[in-house]
């Protein structure tokens, strides 16, 4: 047994197969290895065999990989659909900045307590210079899109579409691929968010429910945990 381990290794040796890799692209990726966002390479190989450390026959391709210019770990492809923390950031302060603006073309504006509290979610989501005037200048444009005043969708027929469709994508533009790379608690902190925007007047409006809801479903909460989360946050105001 010794024996033929020992004969193993030593034809290992001399024979082998070496994969030769070539640079085809790079960029920025966030690395699970060292942790960050880093410089990385993409990757192809080529298997060949290797006779006495010279490459001979090809043996193939093997699948690209993305190797990181930090610590040189490896990485499937599919490493690349994680956002980097910067780009995870724009994406969460985005999502907060899309659900303020629906809340408040469902709500309206009128109320000084429900501007102040979605200036104030805006602010703390990382658009650090928000201020009324600019939020309000967004609502109007928005209305001026959809050619309806902010607020004015409270009749029951447009409690079907409360924010415009426009808005609806919006909403599922910015929040559904959040969704996936934030912990549950994360979720519910981006609609408690807009939940707070619209109690601050008082009860919710079914055209603010109803735009809640939407932003309960685009990010993956279920329905039972949102209307919970809304009755308690209105619970509490
Ligand atoms: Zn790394």
């Amino acid at each position: 047994m010794v024996h033929a381990r020992a004969r193993r290794d030593r034809d290992l040796c001399v024979v082998g197969v070496r994969t030769l890799w070539r640079t085809v692209g790079d960029g920025e990726f966030f690395c699970p290895d060292c942790g960050g966002d880093r410089n990385y390479r993409r990757r192809t190989g080529r298997r060949r065999i290797v006779v006495l450390g010279l490459p001979l026959l090809p043996r193939g391709p093997v699948a690209p990989v993305v190797e990181c210019a930090a610590c040189a770990a490896r990485f499937g492809t599919e490493v690349l659909d994680h956002p980097t923390t910067t780009r995870f950031s724009a994406m969460l302060r985005d999502a907060v900045h899309t659900v303020a603006l629906a809340v408040l073309a469902a709500g309206g504006t009128e109320a000084t307590a429900v501007r102040q509290v979605a200036v104030g979610a805006v602010r703390a989501a990382g658009f650090a210079d928000c201020d009324e005037d600019q939020l309000l200048a967004l609502i109007e444009a928005l209305a001026a899109d959809t050619g309806r005043l902010p607020g004015a969708a409270t009749g029951e027929r447009d409690g079907l579409d409360p924010c415009g469709t426009a808005l609806a994508i919006e909403l599922h533009e910015a929040l559904e691929p959040l969704a996936p790379h934030l912990a549950p608690t994360g979720r519910e902190a981006i609609l408690l968010q807009g939940a707070r925007i619209a109690v601050a007047d008082g009860p919710y409006r079914p055209a603010e429910r109803a735009v809640l809801e939407t932003v309960g479903r685009a990010l993956m909460i279920c329905p039972d945990d949102t209307a919970r989360l809304l009755a308690a946050t209105r619970a509490a105001f």
